[in-house]
């Protein structure tokens, strides 16, 4: 793809304000799904104290295995509405399919393409046709490739602020759930100058190793950092095994912020 063909922001803003740029790192925290309301105002409020400015939750979750718990839908969507009414907080949330397009991309602040949905023409161009940020999850199955250039279905509708996203791909290892492919991560950054976000959470797929990999993903130098938080990691309905708890991930942030400081980019 020739990236030269469109106007693309290597630096995002939003509302007046950087989302992501090249200096910074954007910590987004919150819990893999929308499961109540007091889950999600709860847990906001805590990560809002803490300093984050961006909360993710999806309403919506494509789920492989049948029957298993979906998120809150539409009426979660309306629970995100007040995190950023009370807390202050920008909202990212996914898209996964054509019937939730719309009220999702209504609500939400960056609009996530999730992995899964990473070949859904119409959510891409319809996510280039928001005039909002958009965040394009690498399928675990693609290539860096075939990423870049579902990307350019966004970027055709007048797309310009879109961010990369890695968050780990499947082979033959199995001892996490995916392999971040930080190489990829780079060769991305290198071809697009586009901001990088990177996903240690749903990579690592444990939380034990969680820390040691975000600490990473900032030490490389991305533009910003997905991360899966539950007030009860042992109880959440959706990615239990890799959410961190607000303490873990308040120790956490902390020294990411460090790391930044050592690299000459500020971890916000
Ligand atoms: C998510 O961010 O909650 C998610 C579902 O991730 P992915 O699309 O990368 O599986
Ligand atoms: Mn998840």
């Amino acid at each position: 793809m020739d990236f030269t063909k469109y106007e693309i922001n290597k630096d995002i803003y939003y509302q007046g304000k950087p989302l992501f740029t090249q200096d910074k790192c954007r910590v987004m925290a919150g819990p893999c799904a929308v499961e109540s309301r007091d889950q999600i105002l709860y847990t906001a409020e805590k990560l809002r104290d803490a300093g984050v400015t961006v909360f993710r939750a999806g309403a919506f979750k494509p789920r492989t295995s049948y029957g298993t718990f979906m998120g809150a839908g539409e009426e979660g969507l309306k629970w995100l509405e007040e995190v950023r009414e009370q807390f202050g907080m920008w909202i990212i949330t996914e898209t996964s399919d054509s019937e939730n397009f719309e009220a999702v991309s209504e609500v939400t602040d960056i609009v996530q393409i999730g992995a899964k949905a990473m070949y859904n023409y119409s959510l891409l161009k319809g996510a280039g046709k928001t005039g909002k940020p958009v965040l394009l999850k690498r399928h675990f199955g693609s290539t860096i490739d075939e990423m870049v250039k579902m990307s350019e279905f966004i970027l055709a509708e007048g797309c310009h602020d879109l961010a990369y996203c890695e968050r780990g791909i499947r082979t033959f290892e199995n001892s996490s759930r995916f392999t971040l492919d930080l190489c990829g991560a780079e060769a991305l950054k290198h071809m697009s100058g586009l901001p990088l976000v990177l996903d240690p959470s749903h990579s690592m797929g444990y939380s034990y190793g969680v820390p040691n990999i975000a600490k990473a993903c900032v030490a490389m130098g991305c533009e910003g950092i997905l991360i899966e938080v539950h007030h009860n990691p042992k109880d959440a309905m959706c990615d239990r095994d890799q959410a961190l708890s607000v303490e873990q991930f308040t120790e956490l942030y902390e020294t990411m912020k460090q790391i930044g400081q050592a690299i000459g980019k500020e971890v916000i």
